[in-house]
């Protein structure tokens, strides 16, 4: 119930006009946030780098509606880029279709995106397209896989969430197809026609899903996105026993969740990359870090009646 109220609550605008305007709430999001700036996310980059940590950096935002506003967003992935070619940054980055225009039409998107993977391709840059909400989920798939085969399987990545009911199917048919998939368990809020409603049917089907494709032949590679130790747990067992080589997964979490997890599975050996967002629309993305651990909500509440 609480989780629904705060997945709806980041969506609402009137809310986001709130919370944004509070400067209180705008440093609680700082534990999820690496900054407003890229110099900021670049630090931060920088610091985890130090620590043996791999990162993929998101410019922040999403549902844009103005096509002059998706021409900015690109702007901003390309001095991403600029900046992790130039600081010989170890990272990534990640990127969501409706911060590209998808809202507004197909093509402005996917011409967006060309930009973006163009300029990745360049520099040696690894992208992976975030996952949004089940209404996007058949349009992502298919632009991934348009992309994909242009710009090349280890170039392009996807993202799977294991609460929805197709994603067995759609896990199977990119296993198959060598894809490079990030799988997570899913942030938003889905009817129960098409996601398990129970936490317990979400984690056993993360763990299915992880270890059948594990089982797949390369190119095909899986960064295994969770901060549940029982996920973590059973995914370490079973590429333990079938000798899974370290350079077919690697381990992914999000930025200022488990920090010191995060450097216990690097210095473990496994590569570890953190998800290190940045820049001014955090709305939406705190939101959705409040809803998955009631504790966070008491830790913010704490921090406004500490006041
Ligand atoms: C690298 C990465 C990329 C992601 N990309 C997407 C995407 O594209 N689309 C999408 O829908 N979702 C995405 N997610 C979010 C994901 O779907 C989950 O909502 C989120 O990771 C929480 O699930 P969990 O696997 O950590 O397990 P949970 O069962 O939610 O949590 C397990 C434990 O992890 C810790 N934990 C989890 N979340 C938090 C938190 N917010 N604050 C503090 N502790 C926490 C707690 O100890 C908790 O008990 C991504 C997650 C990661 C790590």
């Amino acid at each position: 119930m609480l989780r629904r109220t705060i997945l709806y609550l980041s969506k609402a605008g009137w809310a986001r006009r709130i919370v944004t305007g509070w400067g209180l709430a705008r440093r609680v999001a700082r534990r999820f946030v690496a900054g407003e700036t890229l110099d900021e996310a670049a630090r931060v980059t920088q610091t985890l780098n130090r620590r043996g940590l791999a990162v993929t950096l998101d410019c922040l935002g999403e549902s844009v509606h103005q096509a002059e506003d998706t021409a900015e967003v690109v702007k901003a992935y390309r001095a991403a880029l600029d900046r992790i070619q130039q600081d010989r940054l170890n990272a990534s980055i990640s990127l969501k279709l409706t911060h590209l225009g998808l809202d507004i039409s197909e093509d402005l998107c996917v011409s967006n995106l060309r930009h973006i993977l163009g300029a990745a391709q360049e520099r040696g840059v690894q992208v992976t397209i975030d996952m949004e909400s089940s209404d996007y989920t058949d349009r992502t798939l298919r632009l991934y896989r348009t992309l994909r085969d242009e710009y090349g399987f280890t170039n392009v990545g996807i993202v799977i969430q294991a609460y929805l009911y197709r994603s067995e199917t759609d896990m199977r048919d990119l296993a198959a197809e060598g894809a490079h998939v990030r799988l997570c368990k899913g942030a938003y809020l889905e009817p129960p026609t098409v996601a398990f409603p129970k936490k317990a049917d979400v984690d056993a089907n993360y763990v299915k899903l992880a270890q059948d494709f594990l089982q797949a032949p390369p190119p095909a590679y899986l960064c295994i996105a969770t901060h549940d130790e029982k996920m973590i747990a059973a995914t370490e067992a079973f590429i333990r026993q079938n000798h899974v080589p370290n350079n077919r997964y690697e381990y992914q979490m999000l930025y200022g969740i488990r920090s010191s997890r995060q450097e216990e599975l690097a210095k473990a050996g496994y590569t570890m990359r953190v998800y290190v967002p940045f820049g001014v629309a955090w709305y939406p993305y705190f939101m959705r870090r409040l809803a998955e651990r009631p504790a966070n909500l008491w830790f913010f509440a704490r921090s406004v009646f500490a006041r």
